[in-house]
């Protein structure tokens, strides 16, 4: 076995994915297209209450909370918080008390993550959005005050320890892929806290996998220096991700190689490209993408391959994160007649 994958497998982690997901391919979709060859990573199937990509990084995270006896958990995100929805079922599993700040205001009817965050028993905090991460610390200062043990998970589960999930999959990834007998030339999937992006740009150089990384950002903008440094960040998790099995490896910004052009109206505003991508793949290959990350992202790939930039001859993987949960929150934007034809 690869030393690093030992070295990974070595760390403690707690048993919530169902793992390997199924690679497949697409053969429909790929023939609608005219090409490239389409493949699916169905990170959609991890298992915990709906899956999802956070399910790979609470291995680890989770682990780490039980290994420091903490008994509760706190965590932030949005109100269709995808990563909330796993945190809260991951705890459930283990017997963790769940804390979730949201950002927002509650709304009168919970659907779609924010139903199943309450049927999984986790306890809400809703705050402003610009407000969450200070939030977060209070919270956990205010448990521990209690006498409450907290463990507090960032946005999105997306630090050094989390991004491990990742690295792992990507030698998950590379076995199924030669099993299979494929050479992937391009994974594409959707960024936004970044800790999936390290992790999958980590787990490349760890595993010599060879083919194109292109992150689609949801709702990060490009660096600007001073005030916004996601993919400085995004590099600086690969890094320390890597310190963490004893490997000196650095990444700088330029080894995670984004797309901006898909922010559309902003974070979970629902538009054509999103609209056209889940309906595309629902009707040809019966598989559900989401209103917020995966739907944008399989658009921006499905874009890509439009204005022919990824060529015909190429084996694209489209690593599906797992939000299909979401897309009940968004009947309104998903079936209005108007948007009935694709
Ligand atoms: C969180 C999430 C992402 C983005 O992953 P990050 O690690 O936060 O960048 C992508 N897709 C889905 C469905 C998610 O929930």
């Amino acid at each position: 076995m690869n030393s690093a994958l030992q070295a990974i497998n070595e760390l403690n982690r707690v048993r919530l994915a169902h793992l390997p997901t199924p690679l497949h391919a697409l053969p429909r979709l790929t023939r609608k297209l005219d090409g490239p060859g389409l493949w699916i990573k169905r990170d959609d199937l991890t298992g915990l209450a709906g899956g999802g990509n956070k399910t790979r990084k609470l291995e680890f995270l989770i682990a780490e909370a039980l290994d420091r006896g903490c008994d509760s958990v706190v965590t932030a995100g949005g109100a269709q918080s995808n990563h909330c929805r796993q945190t809260a079922a991951a705890c459930a599993q283990v017997g963790l008390e769940c804390h979730l700040v949201l950002g927002g205001e509650p709304p009168a009817l919970p659907l779609g993550n924010l139903l199943l965050d309450d049927l999984l028993g986790s306890r809400i905090h809703w705050v402003e959005k610009s407000r969450r991460n200070n939030r977060l610390d209070e919270l956990g200062g205010e448990l521990r005050r209690q006498g409450r043990e907290p463990y507090v998970i960032p946005i999105g589960g997306s630090n050094s320890l989390g991004c491990l999930g990742y690295a792992r999959a990507m030698f998950e990834l590379k076995e199924q892929a030669s099993q299979l007998g494929i050479t992937i030339d391009r994974i594409v999937f959707a960024t936004s806290s970044g800790g999936t992006q390290a992790g999958i740009v980590l787990g490349a150089r760890l595993s010599g996998f060879r083919g194109r990384i292109t992150a689609i950002s949801i709702d990060q903008p490009p660096d600007n220096s001073a005030e916004h440094t996601f993919l400085a960040g995004v590099a600086q998790i690969a890094t320390e991700g890597a310190e963490r099995i004893g490997r000196n490896v650095q990444f700088a910004a330029g080894d995670c190689e984004t797309e901006y052009g898909y922010l559309g109206a902003g974070y979970g505003v629902v538009g054509e490209l999103e609209r056209h991508a889940i309906r595309e793949l629902a009707r040809t290959e019966g598989i559900l993408t989401g209103p917020v990350y995966t739907g944008r992202a399989l658009g921006a790939l499905l874009n890509m391959i439009a204005r022919g930039a990824i060529g015909p001859q190429q084996t694209v993987v489209f690593w599906h994160t797992g939000d299909d949960v979401a897309l009940h929150a968004y009947s309104a934007e998903m079936s209005t007649n108007s948007h009935s034809q694709s």
